[in-house]
């Protein structure tokens, strides 16, 4: 994987990132579920959380 760098507001500069995934399951109204893989971002020197990023899956992908 590639190596992340993004802005630390603890370090205050460009930091590594280590970068984890988990799936979110929601569901709607109508009891459909959606799937969300969400990958969480810390920096990888003080391990502080940086951001998260939020992408639907297609539910094809849930196997
Ligand atoms: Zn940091």
């Amino acid at each position: 994987m590639a190596e992340e760098r993004e802005l630390c507001p603890r370090c205050a500069s460009l930091q590594p990132m280590r970068v984890s995934e988990t799936i979110r399951e929601e569901g709607d109204e109508s009891g459909a579920k959606k799937r969300f893989r969400v990958l969480s971002y810390h920096c990888a020197g003080c391990s502080v959380f940086v951001k998260s990023v939020e992408s639907p899956m297609a539910p094809s992908d849930a196997g």
